[in-house]
């Protein structure tokens, strides 16, 4: 186990004053750096830099930011939640570290693709197959690895075929640690 444990923090985002939901960090004992190379081999979307031993990644509406002493999450809406969420992400640390003799690290940043990147190869009919309003809503998900391509069902229809590949050429793919 490389984290055992951490003090919790939860508070306002200065840039959101009298915000609803809150931002909350877990104060770190340990360096938890030699780690993010193994994260950013295998979650989904997630940004690595380096020089700044910081990794940031998106899910399930929190956006999140690993660092050498820190771990820190948005969008949360009380101090239990924000236990919760953190608890699980430092779970994910754990078992990613346990892991490190399966998983090829990767020191390479990986840049996110843009909405609207992503919404040109998307079949623009707003069929709403994929629960979204919108193919531009999906866009903004997908490119924020909130969801996955397989969520659009007419991009695998024949007709298609030549977008899902350079969707998928664009996506930054990862296997699961989960
Ligand atoms: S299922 Fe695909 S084509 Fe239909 S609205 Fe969603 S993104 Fe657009």
């Amino acid at each position: 186990m490389l984290i055992d444990n951490y003090d919790l923090e939860v508070f306002t985002p200065p840039c959101d004053p009298g915000a609803e939901r809150f931002a909350a960090r877990a104060r770190l004992t340990i360096d938890i750096s030699p780690v993010l190379p193994y994260l950013n081999a295998t979650l989904h979307g997630a940004v690595y830099k380096p020089t700044a031993q910081a990794l940031t990644w998106k899910k399930g509406g929190h956006n999140i930011a690993f660092h050498a002493y820190e771990i820190l999450t948005s969008n949360v809406e009380d101090r239990a939640a924000a236990e919760r969420e953190l608890h699980g992400l430092i779970a994910l640390v754990n078992r990613a570290w346990e892991r490190r003799e399966e998983i090829t690290p990767d020191h390479e940043t990986h840049q996110r693709p843009t909405p609207m990147a992503v919404f040109k190869l998307l079949p623009q009919t707003n069929c709403r197959k994929c629960g979204q309003p919108t193919c531009f809503t999906f866009s903004l998900k997908l490119a924020a690895s909130q969801v996955d391509v397989e969520a659009c069902p007419p991009l695998f229809e024949p007709e298609n075929v030549e977008k899902l590949t350079a969707l998928r050429a664009i996506m930054i793919d990862a296997p699961s640690i989960n």
